[in-house]
């Protein structure tokens, strides 16, 4: 037996399957990604919490003795404990290695992959279908994200989709992934026409939605030129033409506000429809320019969409 492992028996460390269970686990609670090991890393602190790891445990190290530099290097059993387990998951392919991740997000994260999302949610009995809702990152979806997000804002844009790829392909379901994830990041998590911001009281479900201006009914991409987050309350009307948007970001309300009932788009004493007509009213963006909707779906919702 090693060194290494009789220390770990001793010290009655965790096994190294469980430790690799506990990081997937702790890769989902950390919506898809967890920084690299180091010393007083929280996530090295949390997972430790959570087997209830004492001091010894914590603490202990070993030393690797290197004799041809004569130098002794020491690191902590915990954390090569760490490391084993999520070398062993990047091994298999459900995370991607800091050393990868690093060249899709600038951080130096362990990352979930398509493969490790699955069996995570495999092994916190939630079944695949709420991929679609949760906001976990994937390697996978990253790498598109990142495309979205950084695509050319051509002068001609066109917001509808080649039919050819509209069928409901696995390329398809993680690029619609991809949109809602871009769009939310880039409007902050807050609708874009009155700023609501909230979760669910776990922290993983956001409220906001990403609404797509040409929408997939009638072929509309999904890409960043052709999307704006919303609240659902904003979605739904922007959706069925209550207020649509200028060339100037600014909201155009349809005329047809002022003949609803009194009682009718009223929050308590907020009157949720009025707001919309009020005068020079523009709706908050991405502070990057290019992310913002391209001119050509917004007019599109303005002709086909918008109630006058
Ligand atoms: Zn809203």
């Amino acid at each position: 037996m090693s060194y290494e492992s009789k220390m770990l028996e001793d010290l009655k460390m965790p096994t190294q399957r469980e430790v690799e269970q506990a990081l997937l686990k702790s890769l989902f609670n950390n919506n898809g990604a967890i920084k690299e090991f180091g010393t007083g890393e929280k996530i090295v602190e949390e997972i430790a919490n959570d087997f209830g790891l004492n001091d010894e445990q914590r603490t202990a190290f070993l030393e690797t003795i290197y004799r041809k530099e004569n130098r002794v290097k020491k690191s902590y059993l915990w954390h090569r404990l760490l490391f084993r387990a999520a070398d062993s998951l990047a091994k298999e392919k459900l995370v991607s290695r800091p050393t990868q991740t690093i060249l899709l997000t600038n951080k130096k994260e362990w990352m979930l992959t398509e493969d490790g999302y699955n069996r995570t949610l495999e092994l916190l009995h939630i079944p695949l279908i709420q991929k679609d809702v949760l906001p976990i990152r994937s390697y996978e979806v990253q790498k598109i994200v990142k495309k979205i997000s950084k695509q050319a804002r051509p002068e001609n844009y066109n917001p509808f989709e080649n039919k050819k790829v509209v069928k409901i392909t696995q390329e398809a379901k993680l690029r619609n992934r991809a949109f809602s994830q871009a769009i939310k990041e880039a409007y902050d998590f807050k609708c874009a026409v009155c700023g609501m911001k909230i979760y669910s009281p776990n922290t993983l479900l956001w409220e906001i939605e990403a609404a797509h201006i040409v929408p997939h009914s009638a072929n509309g991409k999904d890409d960043i030129l052709n999307g704006l987050a919303l609240c659902r309350l904003h979605h739904w009307a922007f959706d069925v033409g209550w207020f649509t948007l200028e060339d100037n970001f600014q909201i155009l309300a349809s005329r047809k506000i002022k003949d609803l009932p009194a009682d009718f788009g009223k929050l308590e004493n907020y009157d949720f429809m009025g707001q919309l007509s009020k005068n020079d009213l523009t709706i908050s963006l991405p502070k990057e320019y290019d992310m913002r909707p391209h001119f050509n779906a917004i007019k599109w919702h303005r002709e086909n969409v918008f109630c006058q």
